[in-house]
C-alpha cells in the first residue's frame, strides 16, 4: 500500500515552524504497518496544493495532507481539494453545533470566519475536533466515482490517470499538533483498520533505559535471530536516555511471533525495561506513585526544572507532586533547601553530599515521601580533571534514608537535561517497582 504525506503551510517554507507532523506521522503509520513512500511539503497556494494532491493520487492508496483546515484567508486546503474533486461542499449541522459548541464552553462569541469550518466535501466524512474547531475530513475516492474538477484546460502534461486499485482515502487533518494528533489516534487510526484491515500488522515497542543502543542490539538479536526467520522484523530506535525496541509482524501468525519475541527481549532485558508502546518513564513513576499512595518533590540544579515539567505533563500528576524547587544558584541551595555552606564549600556543589543534602532538604521542605535531587555540570564549560563535564549526582531520599548515584552524561546541554531527567526517574521508578 502507497501512502503520501502531503505537509502544507507557507510557514514550513519560510522555517518558521519545524515540520514535526511528518515525523510524527510517519511513525504512527509505521506502527500501523503503513510506511510512507513518499512526503512534500508545500506552501498554501492553490496551484500547489492542487497539484500535489493530483500527483498523489496517481500513486497512493492513502493520501493525508495536513493544515490549511482553519478559518483564515490562507486556510485553503478543505476548498481546493474539493474543487479539484469536483466535489460541492455541503454545511453540517453538526460540526456546527460542535463549533457553536466549542465556543460556548469557553463564553466566547463564535466568530463568524468558522463558518467556513462548518462545510464538508459531498460524501466526506468528518472527525469532529476534540481541541479546536476545524474538522478532519476522509473522502474515499472510488474509480469512476470521481473526476479532476477542472480537467477541461488543464494542459496534456498535467493530466493523470488513476492506475488501479480503485479505492483511495485522502484524508485531511488541521495543522495545529495538539489537533493534529488525537483526531489521528482517535479517530484516523479506527478509519484505517477499517478501510486497510488486510494490510494491517502487528507492531509492539519494549521501551528500555539504562544501556546504549548497540549494548541492547548485542544482548537480544541472537535470541531474536529465530523469530527474525520466521518472519519477526526488529528494529531499534536511541532517544534520550532511552532505547526502543521494535518488534513487528505482518500474517496471521503475526500476534504470535510479536508476543513470542517480546518474552524474549522481556527476559533478557528486564529490568531495563520501563514501558511498552507509548508508555514515558514519567507516566510510569506516576502511575506507581498514585496507586502506592505516596508523594514526590523534587529538588533540581543542572536540569532546570525539567523532571518537574515532565512529571507535571502527565495527567493526574497532582495527586502525587508537592513541588520542586529549581536550586540554580548555591544561595538558593541553602536558602529553599537548607543545604549547609560548609558542605558546599567543602565537597563543591556538584558534589555527593550537596545531591544528598538537597533530596533530604526538598522531602523535609515538602512533606513528600520520596525527593530526588540532582546536581551537575552540563558544559561545555565548568569541568575539571576530578569532575569532569558530564558529572551528575543523583539523590534519592525516602522514608528509607537517602542514597546517591554518580552518572557521566557527556553530551549537549539539552540533552544532558533529558539523559539525566531520565535518569533520576527511571531510578525513582525501580524503587517503585521493587
Ligand atoms: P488553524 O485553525 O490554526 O488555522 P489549520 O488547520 O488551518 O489550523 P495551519 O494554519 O496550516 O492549520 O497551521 C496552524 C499551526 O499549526 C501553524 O501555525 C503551526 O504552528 C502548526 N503547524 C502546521 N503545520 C505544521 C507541521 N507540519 N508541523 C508542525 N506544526 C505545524
Amino acid at each position: 500500500m502507497n501512502v503520501e504525506i502531503i505537509n502544507t503551510g507557507s510557514e514550513l517554507m519560510l522555517g518558521r515552524v519545524l515540520n514535526t507532523h511528518q515525523q510524527w506521522l510517519c511513525r504512527r503509520l509505521a506502527d500501523l504497518g503503513h510506511v510512507v513512500t513518499r512526503q512534500v511539503a508545500i506552501a498554501d497556494s492553490g496551484p500547489a496544493i492542487q497539484q500535489a494532491v493530483r500527483e498523489a493520487l496517481t500513486r497512493a492508496d492513502l493520501i493525508i495532507t495536513t493544515g490549511g483546515l482553519g478559518p483564515t484567508s490562507d486556510d485553503l486546503t478543505r476548498e481546493l481539494i474539493a474543487e479539484l474533486l469536483g466535489k460541492k461542499l455541503l454545511k453540517s449541522p453538526e460540526v456546527q453545533a460542535h463549533i457553536e459548541n466549542f465556543f460556548a464552553r469557553r463564553k466566547r462569541p463564535r466568530p463568524e470566519k468558522t463558518d467556513t469550518e462548518t462545510f464538508v466535501p459531498e460524501g466526506a466524512e468528518f472527525f469532529l475536533n476534540a481541541t479546536g474547531t476545524a474538522p478532519g475530513l476522509a473522502m474515499k475516492i472510488t474509480d469512476g466515482s470521481w473526476k479532476f474538477g477542472d480537467e477541461v484546460g488543464i494542459s496534456p502534461s498535467t493530466i493523470y490517470h488513476l492506475p488501479s486499485p480503485p479505492v483511495k482515502w485522502l484524508v485531511m487533518l488541521p495543522g495545529p499538533p495538539r489537533e493534529l494528533r488525537p483526531m489521528f489516534d482517535h479517530q484516523v487510526v479506527p478509519l484505517l483498520k477499517r478501510e486497510f484491515a488486510d494490510e494491517m500488522y502487528v507492531c509492539h515497542t519494549l521501551r528500555t533505559t539504562g544501556l546504549g543502543e548497540s549494548r541492547v542490539q548485542e544482548l537480544v538479536a541472537a535470541g531474536l535471530q529465530p523469530l527474525v526467520m520466521r518472519g519477526l522484523g526488529v528494529g531499534y530506535c536511541a532517544r534520550p536516555g532511552a532505547v526502543d525496541v521494535r518488534l513487528t509482524g505482518g500474517g496471521n501468525r503475526a500476534a504470535a511471533l510479536v508476543r513470542e519475541g517480546a518474552a524474549i527481549v522481556q527476559k533478557i532485558l528486564g529490568e531495563n525495561i520501563f514501558g511498552f508502546d507509548d508508555d514515558e518513564i514519567e507516566a510510569v513513576v506516576v502511575e506507581r506513585l498514585r496507586a502506592q499512595r505516596k508523594t514526590l518533590a523534587t529538588a533540581e540544579s543542572c536540569t532546570g526544572g525539567l523532571m518537574a515539567s515532565r512529571v507535571t505533563d502527565v495527567p493526574g500528576a497532582s495527586e502525587i507532586f508537592l513541588g520542586g524547587v529549581v536550586s540554580y544558584a548555591n544561595s538558593a541551595k541553602e536558602k529553599f533547601l537548607v543545604v549547609k555552606s560548609s558542605t558546599l564549600e567543602r565537597f563543591g556543589t556538584v558534589s555527593e553530599p550537596v545531591a544528598r543534602e538537597m533530596a533530604l532538604g526538598a522531602r523535609e521542605k515538602f512533606g513528600s515521601d520520596f525527593a530526588i535531587a540532582v546536581t551537575g555540570i552540563a558544559g561545555p564549560a565548568g569541568g575539571s580533571a576530578e569532575k569532569p563535564v558530564g558529572t551528575v549526582f543523583i539523590a534519592l531520599a525516602s522514608a528509607e534514608g537517602v542514597a546517591v548515584k554518580k552518572f557521566l552524561n557527556v553530551w549537549d546541554r539539552a540533552t544532558f537535561k533529558q539523559v539525566t531527567a531520565t535518569q533520576a526517574l527511571e531510578w525513582l521508578r525501580q524503587v517503585l517497582s521493587a
